[in-house]
C-alpha cells in the first residue's frame, strides 16, 4: 500500500514506530513545500511572538522589503523596529486590537526598512491563538504599493488640476449626456446664469437654457453632432435665469465609451455678449459712418472741383454759397473724426485725468458763455445756480461734458424752450438719487428751489456733488434711456444728420464721469423734457462762498 507521498507503508504489519517515521517526514515535506510557496510569493510573511513582540520568521520577499540579506538574523526586530512612529500607532491601536477581535485586520499602513527609508504598504494582520484562549503570534501579510500609492499621487494630483481649472475658468464648461440632459456643469456657467448647480443638473439643455426661437435647430444640430461625430464650432444665445440671453461661442467634442459609441457631449463656451454687440455696433457705425463721411465729402469735392475749374467764381454770392457748404462738411468731418478719436483714447486709457483745484461756479459760468451762442440761434434761454465749491478734478474734461450735455439740450428742443444747468452737494448715494421720481425732479428744478446749498463756511458732510441738465425738449424713449450712452446709439437714425451730432457724445460724457469715480444718468418724459444727473465724489468739498 502506498500513503500519498508515494512511501509503501504496511500500518498493520510494521506497526506504530514506521507509520510516525512516515509522518514526521511528511509533515517535514509539507513545511518545505509551503515555505517554497511562501518564499516564491512577492508579498512580505513575517510572524511575531505577541509576549516579546519580536521576529520569528520573515520570508524572502519580505527581507528584500526591509532590505535584510538573506541569512541575516531576524529574531531581534519587533514590531516597533519595522514601522514608522505613525504606522506603528495604527498598527498598536486599531491594527492589533481588531486582529486579537476578529482575527483579523486589514489596511494601509509603512514600513520602515533597514535603510531608514518608509515603504507604504496594504497590510494583513492575523492572531493566532493555535487553539488556546490567547493569541500567541502575530502574521502578517504586506504588499508594497509604493507604485499604486505613487499612481494615486498623480491622479489625485491631475484630478485636482482639472478641478481647479473647470472652478476658475472664465469660460462655459457643459456636459450633455445623449439625451441633451445637462450631466456636467461648471461653477461659471452658474456665476453668470444665477443657477444653482441643482437647478441645472439633470435638466433638459436645450428645453431649459435656449430661447425657444432657438430650441428646435440646436436640438436638430445635437443630434447631428451624435450620429455623425463632428465636432462643430458655433455660437448661440443661452438663458440666465432672469431670462436674459447672453451669446456664447462654443467649441464641443463628442464623447464615447470604450467601445467607441457616442454617450454625449462636452462644450466649451466663450461668454461673448459684449464683443458680440459691440460688433453689431460697429457695423451700424460702419454704415452710419460712411453716410456721413460720404456725404460731406461729395458736396465737398464738387464745390471744389467747380471752384477749382473756374465755374463758379469764389467771389460770386453762388461761390460764396459754395464755399459755406464745404466749410460745414469740414466741420462736420473734424467734428466726427475728434470724437472718435477722443473716444477711442478715452477708452483705452491714452488719456489720463489732469486734475487741479477749481471752483464750480467758474465751470458752470464758462459752459454758460461757450453755449450762449448756440442758444441764442436756437432760441433757448439757458439758465445755471452756479454754486462755488472747492473741487479737485479735471476741469476741462468737466467743461467738455457740461457742453456736450448742454449742446444737446439745445439741439433737441423747441425754441423758446429753457435749459436749466446747476450743481449741489449732496449726502445721499448716486442710487437713491435714481430712484427720486419725475415729481422730485421737478420740485428741485422749480424756479425758486428749496436750495439745498448749504450755509457759507459750514462744514458738508457729504461726499459728492450732483450736476443737473435739465431741458423742456422732445424727451427720450424710456427704452433709450440706457443705450443713449452707448456709442453711436441716436434714438433716430436722422439725429445726426438733422441735428449734426455723431452719436458719441454721451458715450464720451459718461467715460469722463466714470473716470471721475462718478455716475452718470437720464431721466425723460416724452414730450415735456429730459434730465440729465451726474456725480462726482469729491473728498474734500468745501462751499468756498
Ligand atoms: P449726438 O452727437 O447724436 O447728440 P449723443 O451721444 O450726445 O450723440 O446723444 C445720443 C442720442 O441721444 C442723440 O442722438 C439723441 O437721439 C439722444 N439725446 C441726447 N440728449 C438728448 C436730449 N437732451 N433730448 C432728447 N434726446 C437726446
Amino acid at each position: 500500500m502506498k500513503n500519498y507521498l508515494g512511501e509503501t507503508t504496511k500500518p498493520v504489519a510494521i506497526g506504530s514506530i514506521i507509520i510516525e517515521i512516515s509522518d514526521r517526514k511528511r509533515l517535514e515535506l509539507e513545511r518545505e513545500k509551503l515555505i517554497g510557496i511562501i518564499d516564491a510569493t512577492s508579498d512580505m510573511i513575517a510572524t511575531v511572538r505577541f509576549d516579546t513582540q519580536k521576529t520569528e520568521y520573515v520570508n524572502k520577499a519580505g527581507r528584500r522589503l526591509l532590505a535584510l540579506a538573506d541569512n541575516a538574523p531576524v529574531n531581534h526586530i519587533s514590531i516597533a523596529d519595522v514601522h514608522p512612529q505613525w504606522a506603528l500607532e495604527i498598527v498598536q491601536n486599531q491594527g492589533i486590537p481588531a486582529a486579537i477581535r476578529h482575527g483579523v485586520w486589514v489596511g494601509e499602513t509603512a514600513f520602515l526598512n533597514h535603510e531608514g527609508r518608509e515603504i507604504p504598504i496594504s497590510q494583513v494582520l492575523i492572531a493566532q491563538t493555535f487553539g488556546s484562549n490567547h493569541t500567541q503570534y502575530l502574521s502578517t501579510i504586506a504588499r508594497d504599493i509604493t507604485e499604486q500609492k505613487k499612481i494615486e499621487a498623480t491622479l489625485k494630483e491631475s484630478n485636482r488640476r482639472w478641478n481647479s481649472l473647470l472652478d476658475n475658468v472664465q469660460l462655459i464648461v457643459i456636459g450633455l449626456d445623449i439625451n441633451g440632459n445637462v450631466d456636467y456643469v461648471n461653477p461659471f456657467f452658474l456665476q453668470i446664469t444665477d443657477y444653482t448647480e441643482a437647478e441645472v443638473l439633470e435638466k433638459n439643455w436645450f428645453n431649459n437654457f435656449l430661447p425657444p426661437s432657438k430650441q428646435d435647430l440646436l436640438k436638430n444640430r445635437f443630434e447631428e453632432e451624435i450620429e455623425k461625430n463632428f465636432y462643430p464650432h458655433y455660437q448661440n444665445p443661452i438663458l440666465t435665469k432672469s431670462g436674459e440671453e447672453r451669446m456664447i461661442s462654443w467649441s464641443n467634442t463628442l464623447l464615447r465609451d470604450v467601445q467607441g459609441r457616442a454617450i454625449g457631449t462636452i462644450s466649451i463656451g466663450e461668454d461673448i455678449t459684449e464683443r458680440y454687440k459691440l460688433d453689431r455696433m460697429k457695423g451700424e457705425f460702419i454704415s452710419i459712418v460712411s453716410h456721413e463721411l460720404r456725404t460731406p465729402l461729395t458736396s465737398m469735392q464738387a464745390g471744389l472741383s467747380l471752384l477749382h475749374d473756374k465755374i463758379i467764381d469764389p467771389n460770386s454770392p453762388e461761390g460764396e454759397v459754395t464755399i459755406e457748404i464745404a466749410t460745414e462738411g469740414v466741420d462736420r468731418l473734424v467734428r466726427l473724426v475728434n470724437d472718435i478719436l477722443d473716444l477711442e483714447r478715452l477708452e483705452s486709457g491714452k488719456i489720463s485725468l489732469e486734475k487741479s483745484i477749481f471752483n464750480t461756479a467758474d465751470l458752470i459760468n464758462s459752459a454758460i458763455a461757450q453755449m450762449q451762442d448756440m442758444a441764442i440761434l436756437a432760441g433757448i434761454i439757458l439758465h445755471s445756480t452756479p454754486a462755488s465749491y472747492q473741487i479737485y478734478a479735471d476741469p476741462d474734461r468737466l467743461l467738455q461734458l457740461l457742453i456736450n450735455l448742454l449742446s444737446n439740450a439745445i439741439k433737441f428742443s423747441p425754441p423758446g424752450a429753457n435749459v436749466y444747468l446747476k450743481v449741489e452737494v449732496k449726502s445721499r448715494g448716486a442710487e437713491e438719487q435714481r430712484s427720486g421720481g419725475v415729481e422730485e425732479q421737478r420740485r428741485k428744478f422749480s424756479p425758486n428751489p428749496q436750495s439745498p446749498v448749504p450755509s457759507p463756511q459750514s462744514p458738508i458732510p457729504s461726499s459728492h456733488l450732483l450736476f443737473t441738465v435739465k431741458d423742456q425738449g422732445r424727451g427720450i424713449p424710456s427704452n433709450s434711456l440706457e443705450s443713449v450712452f452707448e456709442r453711436f446709439h441716436q434714438v433716430n437714425a436722422s439725429d445726426s444728420r438733422d441735428k449734426g451730432g455723431t452719436g458719441l457724445g454721451l458715450a464720451i460724457c459718461r467715460n469722463i464721469v466714470e473716470q471721475h469715480g462718478g455716475t452718470i444718468w437720464a431721466e425723460s418724459v416724452l414730450g415735456v423734457g429730459s434730465t440729465f444727473y451726474f456725480t462726482l465724489p469729491i473728498e474734500e468739498v468745501r462751499n468756498s462762498e
